[in-house]
């Protein structure tokens, strides 16, 4: 079989930054233990690599969503303990009592599937006014967890990154509700939640965010460091006379004569369409060049006037600094993260 030609696409990982922003999420944690949320392929950076270095960071717990994304990492965790999220249905019961992962039952029915099964010890999420996956505080007694072995319940914050009254409230009924769950360990905060203070850290942190370069609330602003650099190879460089039009819609208009870089990335990559007109691509040197004209499915478009040097074969940055790129495109930080496609080739450095 052929070897496929290196990619024109890259993204450079920093695994020191990594385990630098764990490490502080962790501090920030004071006496509870700080796991990593490593769901959607790590954030897109990829899981293995991530529960790797986050291993050798010191991190001993992990989260993922599904069965599937648990039996592509169990090999990597060691002695780390895994959390599946989305709770077990009935077909993922093969795995789910074989792989040594524990559940997050979210409904009655998961919660009498595992009892039957004799599952083992598994963890539990109630909602506290999300509305989303967890058990309704309605249905919470006592009884419902009987014979069950409670390793951790959890709740989720719906708010953390903002000022809401929600985050007042979470807290005060998840603490009231968990009680009755008679968990050996309680977990409430996501990234932003760590940064609301020690009333929203209970025993277990799950950031995920954050770990990968995210700022979700000023308190991480100085502290968090970018992780994800993507890079891209000029395919053409072209000259563009006054008046002339660039890529779809001819959005973008040159009114005199300009050089541009046709670089091998675009929406597919999970570079938005978010960025176009408004992007910015960095060389080697730290010249900013701005994105020009629409963004295409694999194509993308720099003004490169400013360096004639830049030709065929060159590599770009783009400017990825997630807070920044974030209010420049209107795209979360999230999407900027798990869009990150498979046709980047991952460099870890
Ligand atoms: C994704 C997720 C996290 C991590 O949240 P971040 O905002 O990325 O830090 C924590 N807990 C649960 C239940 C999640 O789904």
């Amino acid at each position: 079989m052929m070897m496929p030609p290196p990619a024109p696409l890259a993204l450079m990982l920093d695994a020191e930054a990594l385990k630098a922003n764990w490490r502080w999420l962790s501090e920030q944690s004071g006496d509870a233990d700080c796991g990593a949320a490593v769901k959607a392929d790590g954030y897109g950076l990829g899981a293995a690599e991530v529960v790797h270095h986050l291993r050798a960071a010191g991190c001993r717990h992990f989260f993922v969503a599904t069965w599937a994304e648990a039996l592509s990492i169990h090999p990597h965790i060691g002695d780390a303990e895994l959390s599946v999220l989305h709770g077990v249905r009935e077909e993922d019961m093969p795995v789910a009592l074989s792989l040594g992962a524990r559940p997050v039952l979210n409904t009655p029915d998961q919660i009498a599937r595992w009892r039957e099964a004799g599952g083992g010890a598994c963890d539990v999420m109630i909602d506290t006014g999300m509305n989303r996956l967890g058990l309704d505080p309605n249905t919470i007694t006592r009884d419902l967890f009987a014979g069950l072995e409670v390793e951790v319940a959890m709740s989720h914050l719906a708010c953390a990154d903002e000022d809401h009254p929600l985050n007042m409230v979470q807290p005060m009924i998840f603490g009231q509700l968990a009680r009755k769950v008679g968990a050996k360990r309680l977990s409430l905060a996501n990234s932003a939640g760590i940064l609301l203070g020690e009333g929203f850290r209970f025993q277990l942190t799950r950031p995920g965010l954050s770990v990968y370069g995210g700022v979700p609330r000023a308190e991480a602003a100085g502290h968090i460091r970018p992780v994800v650099r993507p890079r891209a190879q000029i395919l053409q460089r072209r000259t563009i006379r006054g008046g002339e039009s660039v890529g779809y819609g001819a959005t973008w208009v040159a009114n005199r004569q300009r050089e541009a870089a046709i670089l091998n990335i675009g929406y597919a990559d999970g570079y938005l369409r978010g960025f176009s007109d408004k992007g910015i691509a960095l060389a080697d040197d730290g010249t900013r060049l701005p994105v020009i004209g629409r963004v295409s499915m694999d194509l993308l478009v720099v003004d490169v006037t400013d360096l004639p040097s830049l030709g065929e074969g060159d590599w770009l940055e783009l400017a990825y600094d997630l807070a920044e790129a974030s209010s420049l495109s209107g795209i979360s930080q999230y999407e900027l993260l798990t869009g990150l496609g498979s046709r980047f080739e991952r460099h870890w450095i």
